[in-house]
């Protein structure tokens, strides 16, 4: 039997794997759960019932998380990680052959899914300081059905203020906009607060990034209740499992850890992003260029990414490697020394 080329020509996500004691890849928080939140966790898992189904709604998570944000949680739809909403909305709000219009560079997923779903995809070119060209999205985005990026931007770690998002959103009221808030808890540039005053936006966040559970899977989509309410009619309705709702509905009570850690991250990153740039200046012959950063990342470009990254590597240190340039992200200060002290290794004329 045939199956479908979209198909056969897939190959699967490859993270790096394997033991890199410096794991600054992936964009996870470098904060673990405190120990007495793990109890507390661990506690509130031993009462679920585990011969029933889960809670389809995830009532629990997503009270949690419209009072962290002090929105409602009538706007608000839970999923298995963004990754399984950003599928839901391209399947469901879209048709095949609805015309998407994604930003390069940006997350790399938006792409794949978008084939999966059999979706034209126009891609708008990033200005040559990696910002987005406002105006061409705009011009772009009249003429399509819906627009998807994230803000701040992974991988350049730049951001659109919300005053750029919003005349993105009025120029283009037909066109649905999806704004992917993924690093947003380290900036504060949102539109959250605006879904219900334009019917043509969902934004998307996540617990993978700033509240530190990536090891689970839990994302949002936030948008008018109208749409919230078809949101979960699309979903399949047990899509987040009940020992991950236990755990991400008791962790998003902790808004004073959550703050706390989001601040440290920032200011963590802060100090990567001048330490290396000082790197930049004095090497300027291969550390081209590092983007001041509004997440819990930096992007540095440079035509030796590939060559840094393999040495980064051999030294247990793992940072992710775009063709022009690398992307790292904040680790704990010792993790940061090692990572800075192989750099500058590295980067001596030997
Ligand atoms: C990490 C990330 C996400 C989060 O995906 P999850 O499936 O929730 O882990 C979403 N969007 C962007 C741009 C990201 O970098």
């Amino acid at each position: 039997m045939k199956l479908p080329e979209k198909l056969t020509k897939l190959k699967p996500y490859d993270p790096i794997t394997g033991y890199y004691p410096v794991r600054l890849d992936a964009n996870e928080s470098y904060f673990d759960l405190p120990t007495v939140l793990k109890a507390k966790v661990a506690d509130a898992i031993e009462q679920i019932s585990f011969n029933r189904y889960p809670d389809p709604v995830a009532t629990d998570v997503i009270n949690a998380f419209a009072a962290y944000y002090g929105i409602s949680p009538d706007c608000v739809t839970a999923g298995n990680g963004s990754d399984e909403i950003i599928t839901i909305i391209l399947n469901n709000f879209l048709s095949k052959g609805s015309r998407l219009v994604t930003v390069s560079p940006d997350f790399s997923m938006y792409k794949l899914y978008a084939e999966l779903a059999e979706l034209e995809v126009v891609t708008v070119a990033k200005k040559e300081n990696l910002q987005i060209d406002m105006d061409a999205l705009i011009a772009a985005a009249k003429e399509a059905d819906a627009v998807l990026f994230s803000n701040p931007c992974n991988p350049t770690s730049l951001g659109e203020p919300r005053e750029a998002i919003i005349r993105l959103i009025e120029s283009a009221p037909d066109c649905l906009m999806l704004v992917d808030e993924a690093y947003m808890d380290f900036w504060d540039e949102s539109v959250l607060d605006l879904v219900t005053k334009y019917d043509n936006l969902i934004v998307l966040r996540t617990c993978s990034k700033a509240m530190g559970m990536a090891s689970l899977r839990m994302g949002f989509a936030v948008t008018d209740p109208y749409k919230t309410g078809l949101m979960r009619a699309a979903k399949s309705p047990y899509n987040c499992d009940a020992v991950t709702q236990v755990i991400a509905a008791t962790v998003l009570k902790e808004q004073s850890l959550m703050q706390h850690c989001r601040d440290e991250i920032i200011v963590q990153t802060q100090r990567l992003y001048t330490a290396v740039n000082d790197l930049a200046q004095r090497f300027p012959e291969v550390l081209e260029k590092v983007y001041p950063p509004r997440t819990n990342f930096i992007f540095v470009k440079t035509a030796y990414a590939h060559e840094i990254f393999e040495q980064l590597l051999q030294k247990g240190i793992s940072v992710r490697c775009f063709p022009n340039g690398l992307r790292i992200c904040a680790g704990t200060r010792r993790e940061q020394t090692l990572l800075l002290n192989e750099l500058e290794d590295i980067l001596q004329p030997k």
